[in-house]
């Protein structure tokens, strides 16, 4: 689908597919089975600029529009959504909350390395008892003389074990969201622990990690935003974050379609390329509605930050429809593929493990649901 986008958008765009066509479709699948990427790719993202993206040039960044993002998360996504990630979690919602809500100082320490992809951030938000509800998060972060003491366990962090900073959410006073106060952890602090979860049915290429902390001493100008507006930064951060999900939603869905669209004009069966049966065209003329579908209700989300218009209920709906389309794709694409659909010399059952957490992480579909019900209806179903 063509969009009317600007020269600098079209160039970045096409930079993005060639570089990732190059560096990161080739070894996608030996990452996959490895259950890691090569960490030397993440530099030569850097400098592409991925992980610049709308974070200003003084900070490191290349800065750009959100259309450019989305592209760019688009790209990664068809690529390889478990590298989208790695960049998603560390620029997204890392960078973008310093940016939006940390001190100068806080922007000059951290930006300048996750903007090049040179360090790596973190988003520990999740815990073992607190998923879908982080509002009751039970981490906590006392008060110590000026110092804050962080004690408490996460749970699924992606970038945990590669991190050089966790963005964490710990508790600084009562129950309720209001007692949640945000905190910026370099990773080499005493008492930070990592362990790297293992066995993920997808994004098995980036690291998920358990972290503990067990009495971490931070300053207290490692405190991002004033006490006890953690959970909104969480929040802000996430809503942007659904966008940039479900940008990397769209590539998962463009690259079911290309794939499927090549194999079925490929393999012949009945003497017949597959191409030509109605009923594998039908599966492809899904794809190919979802795609555009998805993409649009992706751009839109993101024209209303670049206006910095209210954009919250439009990043549910964009997240929830790409994120379920990129599952019914790639369940399509290893429908059209047959037998060779299921194993992993052919990019489809990957794009079909990826897909599925889609669904789940940054706030379940029946979560963006509920927000899209509460903003319809003005009534929230989560009390
Ligand atoms: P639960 O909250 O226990 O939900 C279980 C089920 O109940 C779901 O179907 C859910 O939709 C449903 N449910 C819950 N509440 C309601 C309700 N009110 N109404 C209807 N249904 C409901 N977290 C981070 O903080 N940082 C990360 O970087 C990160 N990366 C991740 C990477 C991976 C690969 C995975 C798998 C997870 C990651 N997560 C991360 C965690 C992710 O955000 C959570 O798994 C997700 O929010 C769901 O929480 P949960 O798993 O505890 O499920």
């Amino acid at each position: 689908m063509d969009l009317a986008l600007t020269e600098d958008q079209k160039n970045f765009q096409k930079l993005a597919r060639e570089f990732l066509d190059n560096e990161v479709v080739p070894h996608r699948a030996a990452w996959d089975r490895a259950e890691s990427v090569d960490t030397a790719i993440i530099p030569k993202l850097g400098e592409i600029g991925f992980f610049g993206l709308t974070i200003p040039e003084e900070y490191g960044g290349i800065g750009g529009d959100y259309i450019t993002y989305c592209l760019g998360m688009e790209e990664l996504g068809r690529a390889d959504s478990a590298v989208r990630g790695i960049v998603s979690v560390s620029m997204g919602l890392v960078g973008k909350s310093i940016l939006s809500h940390g001190t100068e100082e806080q922007k000059r320490e951290w930006l300048p390395g996750i903007a090049t992809g040179k360090s790596l951030g973190c988003f520990g938000l999740t815990e073992p008892d607190n998923g879908s509800d982080p509002g009751h998060l039970k981490a906590s972060a006392t008060r110590q003389g000026d110092d804050y003491v962080i004690n408490g366990a996460k749970v699924f962090i992606t970038n945990g074990s590669w991190a050089d900073v966790c963005l964490v959410f710990a508790r600084t006073s009562g129950p309720g969201p209001k007692g949640v106060s945000a905190f910026l952890v370099p990773t080499d602090t005493p008492g930070f622990g990592r362990n790297e979860i293992h066995g993920k049915r997808g994004l098995r290429g980036q690291a998920t990690s358990e972290l503990s902390f067990d009495n971490v001493q931070v300053a207290e100008s490692a405190r991002l935003g004033a006490e006890g507006e953690g959970f909104k930064i969480a929040m802000h951060s996430l809503d942007k974050g659904r966008v940039s999900v479900g940008a990397g939603c769209v590539g998962i869905v463009q690259g079911c379609l290309e794939a499927s669209v090549q194999y079925s004009q490929d393999r012949q069966q009945f003497d017949r390329p597959l191409a030509s049966f109605q009923l594998i065209q039908d599966l492809i003329a899904d794809m190919s509605v979802d795609a555009d579908a998805a993409r649009l209700l992706v751009c839109r989300a993101a024209d209303l930050i670049e206006r910095g218009e209210p954009f919250g209920t439009e990043a549910s709906k964009a997240k929830y429809f790409a994120s379920e389309a990129a599952v019914r794709a790639a369940n399509n694409a290893i429908q059209i593929f047959g037998g060779y659909g299921y194993i992993d010399e052919y990019p489809v059952q990957k794009y079909m493990r990826d897909a599925r957490v889609m669904t789940l992480y940054e706030g379940t579909s029946q979560i963006q649901k509920l927000l899209i019900g509460r903003a319809e209806t003005g009534i929230s179903a989560f009390l």
